[in-house]
């Protein structure tokens, strides 16, 4: 493969600012919607080469670009809503190196050829699939991510994250003119802080001189995720060991409550003692001088 690497050394003052590029798949790196295509595993692999690529946005260029930020040590990864199967074979087919997208770099609920249904539905957005990635590179700050998908509510959901999210133009997708101007637009507003807005964040936090906490996921995710289960857990746990205090200190104050009557009544009977002590003592002096 002939790269060209001195049409991407003038992206680098760009590339530099992220570690990690993340591409959403359907409408986004393709220009088509393989899922709600029922587009297939074999349907790909048997493909023409000039159908295959007619269904990529900008298949040059995105496989390009990715090569050149793989040698500039950069992560890829697509976060895809997707069957895994089908994006793996358009990939697989576009890369000579297969190596450069697989189960590690390709989060999809969807594994192998598995499709959604009543009893298994897609999530609100990509918040979770996010946080996964991202702890699979624990070496990589959030802020430090790059995603680009078609979706503004996946793109809400990055920008929450502190992952710079930019949206795609469907009916386009991610091609080298997006790229452009997306880089064009940055180096505009670069120096006005609100091209960070994404960032605010972590900004905060290290003008705090605090290290940035490891986010957590909206409920719902543990599902999917054994870390998260761990966590969550964690938190079960925490509460049933809140709750057995409570409850031994409940039952301390009852058993307060039970103690204060039984004493009680051995200070009657003490009393008592007493007085017929006294009464026994004062007879036997008065009969006994
Ligand atoms: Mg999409």
């Amino acid at each position: 493969m002939n790269l060209d690497i001195e049409n991407f050394v003038k992206y680098d003052d760009f590339i530099d600012q992220y570690d990690m590029y993340i591409w959403d798949f359907d409408y986004t790196i393709l220009k088509i919607h393989s899922y709600a295509s029922h587009i297939e595993l074999k349907d790909v692999q048997s493909a023409s080469w000039k159908k295959l690529i007619g269904d990529f946005a900008d298949p040059i260029f995105f496989r390009d670009l990715v090569y050149y930020l793989k040698g500039k040590k950069k992560e890829v990864a697509i976060v895809s809503f997707g069957t895994y199967n089908v994006i793996k074979a358009y990939l697989d087919r576009l890369f000579d190196d297969t190596r450069i997208f697989d189960s590690h770099n390709i989060l999809t609920p969807l594994i192998n050829n598995k499709r959604y249904s009543s009893s298994f539905r897609v999530n609100s957005d990509k918040n979770e699939n996010l946080v996964c990635l991202m702890r699979q590179n624990p070496s990589i700050k959030y802020d430090r991510a790059i995603f680009f998908d078609d979706t503004y509510q996946n793109i809400q959901g990055a920008r929450e994250l502190g992952i710079k999210g930019v949206l795609i133009n469907q009916k386009i997708g991610f091609t080298k003119k997006v790229w452009e101007e997306l880089i064009k637009t940055e180096s505009i507003s670069s120096g006005d802080k609100n091209k960070l807005e994404s960032c605010k964040v972590l900004e905060q936090s290290l003008d705090d001189n605090e290290i940035e906490k490891e986010k957590e996921p909206r409920k719902g995710y543990q599902k999917n995720n054994d870390n998260l289960i761990e966590t969550f857990d964690g938190d079960k746990e925490q509460e049933q060991e809140q709750e057995q205090e409570h409850a031994i200190e409940n039952k301390d104050k009852d058993s307060e409550k039970i103690g204060a009557p039984i004493s009680s009544y051995f200070m009657n009977w003490i009393n008592v003692l007493a007085v017929v002590f006294i009464f026994v003592y004062y007879l036997i002096k008065k009969y006994n001088p």
